[in-house]
Order: C-alpha cells, then sequence, then structure tokens
C-alpha cells in the first residue's frame, strides 16, 4: 500500500510498501481518511529521534487520524463497515498493570503508532483494535475526528487539573496543545481562561476563542493575572510551551493552594522554583498522553461544547505529504494544524 515513510532524519517520501497486518478477532480495518501532522511527527522527520526514541528502521509517520470502517473481525460487535471513525493511537497490553490499575497510557509495553519501531497511520489503510477506535457522530467531520487525538491531551489535563466551576486558567503556550488544554479547561468550567504566547497571530485565534491573550513580547503575565484575579492568581497553570523560562516562571501566576500542570515536553531537564512552588502549597501533576479521553473528546465536539474546527489551519492531499511535512517543519506563525486527507 501507499504510505508516508521516513527513512531517516530529513528524507520522507511516499512509498508502496508491505505491511504485515492479519486481522485479529478483535480489530477493524479502516480506510485512513485524515491524518494531523503532530509536533513529534515533525520532530521524527527533522532529528530522527526524539529522546531514546530513534529511527532506525524505515518508519511510516502519522499518529492523529479519522477514516471509515471496511472489515471487522469475527468478535467485533461495536462497529460494522461503513462506520465513521476515529483512533486511538496507543494500544497497551491490556493485562498489564498499569492497563489494570487504569493507568494504560503509562503501560511500557503501549504501541503508539509512530513512535519507534511503530508504524503510524499515513497509509491506505491501518488494522486496530476495535476497542480503541471510536464512532463519530454524523456532525462530527473526518478532521474534527483526526483532532480528538491532541484534544484528549487537553482533557487529560483539565481532568488531572480538577478543575472546578468558575476556575481561573492560565494555559502557557499557544500552539494546538495549549489551544485545545484551554478548550478543555473552560469545557469542564472555567471562567476566565488567560493564554500566553509570542506569536501574534497564534493569539488571535485564541482571542477569537474568547480566551485572553497575553503577547509576552508586550506584557507581563503574572501582571496580567493579578488584575484579572484582584491580585489572588490563577486557580490552574497548564504549563503547555515547553519553553524553559516559561517552566522556572511557572508558580508566578498560581494562587495560594493552586495547581500547576505540567504537559510541555522541554527538550532538556530544566530548572524549577521549589520555593515559588512551597509558598503556595503548590499542588503539581503531569501528563502523559490520555487513558480513556477519546469517549468525552467525542462527546464536546458532538455537543458544540468545543470547537475544534478553527484549529485545522492548513490542508494537503496525500500526493503532497511530502510538502506538507516540509511546511509543518517552517511554518507560518498562523498555523496551528496541518492535515493530510487521503480521500
Ligand atoms: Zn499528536
Amino acid at each position: 500500500m501507499k504510505a508516508l515513510v521516513l527513512h531517516e532524519a530529513g528524507r520522507l517520501s511516499i512509498d508502496d510498501i508491505e505491511i504485515e497486518e492479519t486481522l485479529g478477532p478483535g480489530d477493524v480495518r479502516i480506510a485512513v481518511h485524515t491524518v494531523g501532522i503532530c509536533g513529534s511527527d515533525v520532530h521524527y522527520y527533522t532529528h530522527g529521534r526524539i529522546g531514546n526514541f530513534i529511527v532506525r528502521e524505515p518508519m511510516v509517520l502519522g499518529h492523529e487520524a479519522s477514516g471509515t470502517v471496511i472489515e471487522t473481525g469475527p468478535d467485533v460487535t461495536t462497529l460494522k463497515p461503513g462506520d465513521r471513525v476515529c483512533m486511538e493511537p496507543g494500544v497497551p497490553d491490556l493485562g498489564s498493570r498499569a492497563a489494570l490499575l487504569g493507568i494504560y497510557n503509562l503501560d511500557p509495553a503501549v504501541r503508539f503508532w509512530a513512535t519507534p519501531p511503530v508504524h503510524g497511520c499515513l497509509r491506505e489503510t491501518v488494522v486496530h483494535p476495535a476497542r480503541f477506535t471510536f464512532r463519530l457522530p454524523d456532525n462530527v467531520a473526518y478532521d474534527e475526528g483526526a483532532l480528538m487525538e491532541p484534544l484528549s491531551v487537553g482533557l487529560q489535563a483539565a481532568t488531572k487539573a480538577r478543575v472546578r466551576p468558575g476556575d481561573t486558567a492560565v494555559v502557557s503556550g499557544c500552539g494546538t496543545i495549549g489551544l485545545v488544554t484551554a478548550l478543555a479547561a473552560r469545557a469542564g468550567g472555567c471562567g476566565k481562561v488567560i493564554i500566553s504566547d509570542v506569536i501574534g497571530p497564534k493569539l488571535k485565534l485564541a482571542a477569537d476563542y474568547g480566551f485572553l491573550p497575553v503577547n509576552l513580547k508586550e506584557e507581563n503575565l503574572d501582571e496580567v493575572v493579578k488584575r484579572e484575579t484582584d491580585g489572588w492568581g490563577a486557580d490552574v497553570v497548564f504549563e503547555a510551551s515547553g519553553n524553559d523560562r516559561a517552566v522556572a516562571g511557572v508558580f508566578g501566576p498560581l494562587c495560594p493552594g493552586g495547581t500547576v500542570v505540567f504537559i510541555g515536553m522541554p527538550v532538556e531537564p530544566v530548572a524549577l522554583d521549589i520555593v515559588a512552588a512551597q509558598a503556595r502549597e503548590a499542588r503539581m501533576e503531569t501528563v502523559f498522553r490520555y487513558a480513556h479521553r477519546y469517549p468525552r473528546a467525542i462527546a464536546l465536539v458532538a455537543s458544540g461544547a468545543v470547537d475544534v474546527r478553527p484549529l485545522v489551519t492548513d490542508r494537503y492531499r496525500f500526493e503532497d505529504a511530502v510538502k506538507a511535512f516540509e511546511y509543518a517543519a517552517h511554518p507560518e506563525p498562523r498555523t496551528v494544524k496541518t492535515v493530510i486527507e487521503l480521500q
């Protein structure tokens, strides 16, 4: 089948390759429709590795996907051919200790699309467990289906924050993850969401969503938060930038007794102001992907509580997938999510 294959850092091509995939009793075969390009896909393309995950063999990229079921295994009762679906890209060993504890995203044996050596989904068809394949309601489009993956990260963050109605949240970073976190925080009950970045067009999108944008080139985040909270501080700070300076200052806008959630991934270990955390008795949470957030992400999009469509800023056909990655590696400031359409 045709697939977008990463051979090594910087070398990407659409190849005709054989992928050995048998349809197990609980699996479905899916014709892939739309795939979002994630920062991790771009990083593998530009660097050939993320930390200890190194591309040693040619690997198909892509993990944010929707499609149409074309075949089902004999034990599948929840899906049928023709169903429009989105797919959760990480499949754990369901008998693992982590899975039994309900933290299957932390299963050391999890197989996650486009994480070496596992092939991703930028290809004509994939075989996937029905358990990790979710039907899209009629009013949810394929590109929205592909966005359920990052939105699930946002829901994981808002859930770990234990957002309460009326909370004020700060989101540091206005990329896809920052924006889906802001959307999840608001859907979870935050009354005010303040979002910071240095890129004007992204902050404009945040403002269109009704969030309060803070351009760090022009304003001091701590001062804005003080002004907006009568000097008290934000109940929750979501760190979604991975920027070392943002992490160093993460407790600045936080209220006493507040919560910080770390979502962004700094490339290197970074400094953290422990005394600033202690002075507030801050609760600290971390997020690694998500566990069982897809059904909730779909419910929020279907109900209209979350609109992810404005996040899709750029579209490419699969034939131009290499071009799409070249663009995504050096995007214009207005770009949030680039998607590739296979059908
Ligand atoms: Zn992703």
